[in-house]
């Protein structure tokens, strides 16, 4: 007799809940995006605006995005941040479109 095989118990479940990739509009491939990012560098210093961070990979960042209806191409709209701290800023701001902002509880 065939021992029915319980499906599922040791077979890897995929994983339907992974994590959206980002929607990377396509403004930041264009060519003239990348131009004033470098020139901005330039000027600036390759510095975190944030945290001060040197010698790291620096990305410009719109301080208001893009979707909230910030210029694009204007620099004064540009912050140059590292890494840690674009993705922050960008998590900040997701969240608090979606109105998920961290509020202290119980207060
Ligand atoms: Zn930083």
């Amino acid at each position: 007799m065939a021992v029915m095989r319980h499906r599922g118990r040791l077979a890897p479940r995929p994983s339907r809940i992974a994590p959206r990739p980002k929607a990377t509009l396509p403004f930041y491939r264009q060519p003239e995006w990348k131009e004033l990012v470098k020139r901005l560098i330039k000027v600036r210093g390759r510095r975190c605006h944030d945290c001060g961070r040197e010698g790291c990979r620096i990305y410009g960042d719109h301080e208001i995005e893009l979707r909230d209806g910030g210029a694009a191409l204007d620099e004064r709209n540009v912050i140059l941040r590292c890494a840690t701290c674009h993705g922050a800023k960008t998590e900040q701001a997701r969240r608090a479109r979606a109105g998920l902002v961290d509020t202290p509880r119980g207060g």
